[in-house]
């Protein structure tokens, strides 16, 4: 099975990635979490990226579709995978689409996170990540057993540095300029399913796989 989860940042796309991930026994990629490795191991690619991230701006498409291709050819994606936060805009779905059909391969469902802007602000502020495995906690909602140290991997959990109002305000209108518009370019294949994220994750998860389930996906 190979998946795209779509939402604005913040939306709770990785929370479902990961869940899904374990589930399905899916590769997840995560294009930001790719980048903050590279940043942190200060990669040629990371100091590049780094600027754009800062600023709640996108990496720009040569960047990152070149990274995605060297993932995608890697041999822990043949079992299937879970796309998170690529593709991110029109060009992106389109490389995308370039190297799916070189590969003979096709996605077989767009999972799109559904939830308010006010909810994200509220949340996002709270969400704290583990620098070692990408696992996500939230200090309201999801706190570690011991605080700053992650429950599954002991790496240290630490607010994101993209994660303070200024840059979720540029996020969530780089996400409404780039990113919607792909909602219309996977309605028109139709292969969209929705989980709303308003209320709670595990009501989310749930509307996923039942949408999975209608597409005789699982
Ligand atoms: P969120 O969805 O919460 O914004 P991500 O971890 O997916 O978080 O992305 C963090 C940042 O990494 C983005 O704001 C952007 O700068 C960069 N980034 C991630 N994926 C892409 C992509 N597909 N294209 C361009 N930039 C990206
Ligand atoms: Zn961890």
């Amino acid at each position: 099975m190979r998946l795209i989860i779509l939402g604005a940042p913040g939306s709770g796309k990785g929370t479902s990635a990961a869940v899904l991930r374990e589930e399905y026994s899916l590769a997840h990629i995560s294009t930001g979490d790719i980048f903050r490795a590279n940043i942190k191991e200060g990669t040629p690619l990371g100091l590049e990226a780094k600027g754009y991230i800062d600023k709640g701006a996108l990496v720009p498409d040569s960047l990152t579709v070149s990274m995605v291709e060297d993932r995608l050819s890697q041999d822990d994606c043949e079992k299937g995978y879970i796309l998170d936060g690529f593709p991110r805009t029109i060009a992106q779905a389109q490389a995308l689409d370039e190297m799916l059909d070189a590969r003979g391969e096709q996605i077989d469902a767009v999972v799109l996170i559904k939830i308010e802007d006010e909810v994200i602000k509220a949340r996002v502020f709270g969400r704290r990540v583990c620098e070692k495995c990408g696992a996500s906690y939230n200090v309201d909602y999801k706190p570690t057993k011991v605080e700053g140290i992650c429950d599954t991997c002991g790496g240290n959990v630490v607010q994101r540095a993209d994660d303070n109002p200024e840059t979720v305000q540029e996020r969530l209108k780089t996400y409404y300029n780039n990113t919607q518009p792909l909602i219309d370019f996977y309605d028109k294949k139709g292969i969209i399913i929705e989980g709303d994220n308003n209320i709670d994750s595990k009501i989310c998860i749930k509307e996923i796989k039942d949408g999975l389930n209608a597409k005789g996906l699982i």
